[in-house]
């Protein structure tokens, strides 16, 4: 069951990942409420989050837009390179 994960583990899991690969990408999601995207501080990249969503994982995040936490299961979440975040940031 992927909800006996918490975001704890799923955190470590993957920035244990991202510092092995070396990547500067994070993980956004759009907010189910809002319809705004996401960006988190998790950071992975797109083998991790391949393997995520093959595993079925969901998610815990916290939504700035609604002032909550979100479940999002990792289909729906994307990689977004880091670089991206400027113009994001901007909205
Ligand atoms: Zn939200």
């Amino acid at each position: 069951m992927a909800s006996c994960l918490d975001n704890h583990t799923i955190h470590r899991m993957v920035t244990v990942a991202s510092v092995e690969a070396r990547m500067s990408s994070v993980v956004a999601y759009r907010c189910p409420n809002t319809d705004n995207e996401v960006v988190t501080a998790i950071q992975t990249d797109n083998v991790t989050l391949m393997r995520m969503q093959a595993s079925k994982l969901a998610i815990w995040v916290w939504c700035p837009h609604c002032m909550a936490g979100h479940q999002i299961s990792a289909d729906a979440a994307q990689v977004q390179d880091s670089r991206r975040l400027a113009s994001l940031t901007a909205d």
